[in-house]
């Protein structure tokens, strides 16, 4: 075959731009912004972008980081008039990246956010009417799908940060092929920072590759000579000698998560604040998915003259974001990922190494408006020999009952056959497969059930939509919602400061009383703040994050909302919670544990020895059966949520997965017996 092959322009000859943001004299701040756009890499070559879009319906693009991708190209095609008959959709893999890029973006244009510009991410969706540029992750595009098949409404799909490949992102690669050649008026751009273009121009039948220089500076990388026992403090040391010894410009540092980032914050500013006035000011700004946004537009805000800023940041930072003015990047060398054993169906998030192609990535972003230095806070040795090529993509190393019932529901049934970019392991698949026919989603001949279609409607894991769609049976959908939405917020309900822990702890203990497990406590949080009138005053007496609580407020309206189209009645049962109790073991039955004699927990499928969550209501209780929401990998396997079961109620609720046998005592090492496996 021939591969045509458009490689735009010459290379960019380096020479020093002014500074964004910079005031042009007599210029209005619109007019400066759209200096601005013209300064980025990518506006060189957007006539003859323009021009390969207008002559292949399916394009690759691929360029550096910060040169304009995201974005500026939707811009393009709108001034170019693809927007007057359909709207411009960009995926992106994070959600703070599509509600940051896109109010980048309103502002860039002079509009309000939401009208022509907007955004969807799960559970927020900031479009109207008027919204032609749609920045949404790659997950709501994928449930776009589910209600409008053709993608009719969008002239153009771009799905960006193709390197990423996350999950949706790979599904969607699927999905888009298809319509590409069902609707040849739709336009397709594969958009990346990485050199992967060759691989996604195979799969997209030969797709043309536009490839445009980025603008870089040299980075002087350096390794450390022998490994490091603890990362966090290497990190903080090393912020703080390039603090006082470097010149200035702004420091990024690479940090697993939230956690990480939080203490790594907490040690630097009592550093800072021992050292007085003898240094110079340093701006610490974290920024990671869960933070509210006004805290995250802070690392956008130029530093002030004669500080420097450290920005803490996670992954979302390694292509997602670019922050401009770093000019130092610290690479502990790690990220956090989920990794998923289809053997036993278990899920964690581990803290790994990070890949070459991610180590490029991060030392990158030191050289983006002057040279730079990469402090990598690994040995030379371990980069070249114990640090993979290349991320393991998503789908090799998930759970896929989401996607599977995604899939079933738009009437893919052959998922083996399915044209995956790279195909997840078969027996991931079955895995899900099974995981679906026990929750009763699928039916034997691996065909969609109607429990199946009313779970596919809900934004959830397909456990939590189980557990859902049973309430209706125990009529109390009006509790079990707002568990699901306190679930789905995450672990940042409890709000505890060190200086007041105590307190904090005994705030907490309060909504347990009556070991009533971590399920109800939650809906007994949810619904003590309801009765204030969803006070903030009530959540700062009771160390409880507000936002936690405005967001989970949010996601239960939605669900609520989702019922209603699933025709579920809302129906509260308080008083009984053992009707709670039971709709949570209807979704959750594959997650019990049977206590052992020496005090740990035993999961009743695919023994496996956890344990209750310090932090947990049960903790001290140690119930004989449980059923848990997650198992959290740390020192030890812990289970996260947990709830007291009766065991009879196994037997009762999944007769199909539990026998009488398997729940009484004694038999705890009987295995159940093999499901029947749906078909693929
Ligand atoms: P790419 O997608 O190629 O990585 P982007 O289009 O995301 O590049 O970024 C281009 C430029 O836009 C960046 O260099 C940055 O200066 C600016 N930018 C992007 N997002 C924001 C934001 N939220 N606030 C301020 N500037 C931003
Ligand atoms: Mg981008």
């Amino acid at each position: 075959f021939i591969k045509a092959s458009v490689l735009a322009g010459e290379n960019y000859e380096d020479e020093m731009l002014p500074v964004t943001g910079q005031s042009f004299s007599g210029k209005s701040s619109f007019e400066m912004l759209q200096d601005v756009r013209k300064t980025l890499p990518i506006y060189s070559y957007r006539d003859q972008l323009l021009k390969a879009i207008e002559d292949h319906q399916v394009l690759v693009i691929v360029g550096d980081t910060g040169s304009g991708k995201t974005t500026q190209i939707p811009q393009y095609l709108h001034e170019a008039g693809y927007t007057k008959h359909g709207k411009v959709g960009c995926t992106q893999p994070r959600r703070i990246a599509a509600m940051s890029v896109a109010a980048r973006v309103a502002h860039e244009m002079g509009v309000k956010l939401g009208h022509d510009v907007g955004y969807s991410v799960r559970f927020e969706d900031c479009t109207s009417e008027k919204t032609v540029l749609k920045y949404m992750t790659d997950g709501m595009l994928l449930r776009e799908l589910l209600g409008e098949p053709d993608l009719a409404s969008y002239s153009v799909i771009i799905v960006d940060e193709a390197h990423e490949r996350t999950l949706s992102t790979d599904i969607l690669f699927g999905l888009v092929k298809d319509m590409a050649r069902l609707r040849p008026d739709l336009k397709l751009l594969i958009s990346s920072a990485t050199m992967d273009a060759e691989k996604f121009s195979n799969y997209f039948d030969a797709a043309p590759i536009f490839i445009f220089p980025g603008r870089r500076f040299p980075v002087d990388v350096s390794f450390v000579a022998a490994p490091e026992a603890d990362y966090l403090d290497a990190a903080i040391v090393t912020v703080l000698q390039i603090h006082v010894n470097e010149p200035l410009g702004d420091i990024l540092v690479f940090l697993p998560g939230q956690e990480e980032i939080e203490n790594v914050e907490e040690t630097l500013k009592n550093k800072i604040r021992g050292f007085g006035t003898k240094i110079r000011e340093l701006i610490i700004c974290p920024i990671y998915a869960n933070l509210p946004s006004e805290i995250q537009a802070k690392v956008f805000e130029p530093t002030p003259e004669g500080a420097r800023k450290v920005v803490l940041a996670t992954n979302i930072a390694e292509t997602s974001l670019t922050i401009d003015g770093i000019k130092y990047v610290v690479d502990p060398g790690f990220c956090k990922i989920k990794s998923y054993n289809p053997r036993n169906g278990m899920e964690s998030l581990l803290v790994t190494p990070i890949s070459k192609a991610s180590a490029m990535q991060r030392s990158g972003r030191a050289g983006r408006t002057s040279p730079g230095k990469c402090f990598r806070l690994y040995t030379a040795y371990n980069f070249e020999n114990d640090m993979e090529d290349n991320t393991v993509p998503e789908i090799q190393r998930t759970n896929l009952a989401s996607v599977v019932l995604a899939l079933k529901s738009l009437g893919i049934d052959d998922l083996l056959n399915f044209d995956f970019m790279d195909p997840p392991p078969a027996e991931a698949l079955v895995k899900a497969l099974e995981l679906l026919f026990a929750l009763g989603a699928l039916n034997k001949l691996g065909k969609l059930t109607k429990v199946g279609r009313k779970m596919a409607e809900f934004p959830l894991d397909p456990m939590l939509s189980k557990m859902i769609v049973a309430s209706e049976k125990y009529m109390c959908s009006d509790e079990i919602i707002s568990i699901a939405a306190m679930l789905s917020v995450g672990s940042y309900i409890f709000y505890r400061p060190k200086d007041k822990q105590v307190h904090a702890d005994n705030a907490r203990l309060n909504f347990h009383t009556g070991n009533v497990g971590d399920h109800i406590a939650l809906l007994k949080v949810y619904n003590s703040w309801k009765e204030t009138d969803y006070s903030t005053q009530w959540c700062y007496e009771n160390y409880i994050q507000v936002r936690s609580m405005k967001r989970a407020r949010d996601i239960r309206d939605q669900l609520e909302g989702l019922l209603e189209r699933v025709e579920i009645k809302v129906s509260t049962n308080f008083h009984n919670l053992d009707l709670v109790r039971k709709s949570i073991v209807a979704g959750f039955f594959l997650h019990t544990a049977k206590l052992q004699k020496d005090g740990s927990y035993r999961t009743a499928k695919h023994p496996l020895t956890v344990h209750i969550y310090p932090s947990s209501g049960l903790s001290q209780v140690v119930p004989r059966w449980v059923v848990y929401h997650e198992l959290v990998l740390t020192s030890k396997e812990y289970m996260r949520q947990v709830t007291e079961l009766t065991p009879n109620w196994l037997v009762e609720i999944a007769p199909h997965y539990y026998q009488l046998k398997d729940v009484e005592d004694g038999a705890s090492k009987k295995l159940p017996k093999a499901t029947g496996r749906a078909m693929a």
